[in-house]
């Protein structure tokens, strides 16, 4: 079978990786790469890492309106499709790729899988929330992260070729875990001691473009007696600079570029916390048992609340602040809602 796989920003090359590697062992693949995510911190630091084959299209689309980004990666896209003519197109998570990859796909009536089905946070001003029903809508098969994904696209109506598969960002975390702790001397280049340090990460719009939101969070860090370190996304950089942030923020926190992934994984297995608005690093920190703070009012992962190692904390300044200090969930309370690193030789062998 020849299955084209639409890949665009970070957490996608993150997700692929380990489906690639199964993938490959039995079909043909062609990487199809939107140019989403483009500087070597967001991009191809991800393909040395992890051993990503070379894209074979490179559509060099990059930022732009949603508007823009969406209709140029559907043209070209439909282009590439066209061309190959492949079985199967394959997507992953909820970008403008996802979206514009299932799309291009189901008018050319090419059959489509998205990875990362059903999760919906219930709010639909985020952008990713559209991208995801949309996707989960126009799509032929559906693999499932959770039993929740399952009953969210039951509670749409969708119940033909749905399949629980676990969750692929485990695959490649657990894949990947020990091979960071030998390679990356992450903790040793910024002066850490294991679990004396909190980790932050923040790129949602409704941090980063929201100044009010955006402030309360730079004060809530800098109000806090800790260690953090911040890799920087290149969207909240712009953001911070926009508002006059970037300054008090330095001064209060360790900013680094966004991390390689072996780097970032080393960095989260020590931390004492995560505060992220991060899909997957919520998913991540859970696997990986660091309590995670995430910085929004909703969350896909409902899984990692429900268990108690993930409180929903918002933008808000004083909870950010009285949470960090008071937050230290119960091991007897974990358990394990993402699958046992399976999910890729389940998705492979569900494709056969
Ligand atoms: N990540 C990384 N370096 C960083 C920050 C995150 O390698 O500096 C990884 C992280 O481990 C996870 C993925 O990027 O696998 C999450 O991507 P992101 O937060 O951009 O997207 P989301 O999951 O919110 O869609």
């Amino acid at each position: 079978m020849k299955v084209a796989s639409i890949l665009g920003v970070r957490p996608q090359f993150v997700k692929a990786s380990v489906v690639s590697r199964e993938l490959r062992k039995k079909h043909e693949e062609i990487l199809i790469h939107t140019g989403q995510h483009y500087d070597y911190q967001m991009n191809k630091v991800f393909f040395e890492q992890l051993n990503i084959p070379e894209p074979d299209y490179h559509l060099d689309i990059g930022s732009g309106t949603h508007g823009y980004q969406t209709g140029e990666m559907l043209k070209k896209i439909e282009e590439v499709l066209i061309k190959e003519k492949p079985d199967l197109v394959l997507t992953y998570g909820d970008t403008n790729s996802t979206l514009a990859g299932a799309l291009a796909a189901s008018k050319l009536h090419i059959k489509t899988a998205h990875v990362e089905s059903g999760l919906r946070s219930f709010d639909r001003s985020m952008p990713e929330e559209i991208n995801r029903i949309l996707t989960d809508h126009c799509s032929d098969i559906l693999f499932c992260p959770t039993q929740s994904a399952v009953n969210n696209l039951k509670n749409e109506g969708i119940t033909e070729n749905v399949y629980l598969t676990g969750d692929v960002m485990v695959d490649s975390l657990l894949y990947n875990r020990e091979i960071a702790e030998n390679k990356s001397t992450i903790l040793n280049d910024l002066g850490l001691k294991n679990k004396e340090y909190l980790v932050a990460t923040i790129h949602r719009a409704s941090n980063t473009d929201d100044e009010v939101n955006l402030k309360n969070i730079v004060d809530a860090f800098s109000e806090l007696n800790e260690t953090i370190i911040f890799p920087l996304h290149p969207r909240t950089e712009k953001f911070l600079k926009k508002y006059g942030l970037y300054d008090k923020l330095k001064s209060s926190v360790i900013l680094t570029k966004p991390l390689g992934f072996f780097e970032f994984i080393k960095l989260m297995d020590h931390a004492k916390m995560m505060l992220t608005d991060s899909g997957g690093v919520q998913k991540e920190a859970y696997v990986l048992k660091v309590p995670c703070l995430t910085l929004r009012e909703n969350t896909e992962w409902i899984e990692t609340v429900e268990d108690g190692w993930n409180v929903l904390v918002g933008a808000d300044k004083e909870k950010i602040v009285r949470m960090v200090n008071n937050f230290s969930p119960s091991l007897n309370t974990h358990s394990n809602r993402f699958g046992n690193a399976t999910a890729s030789a389940n998705i492979v062998s569900i494709l056969k």
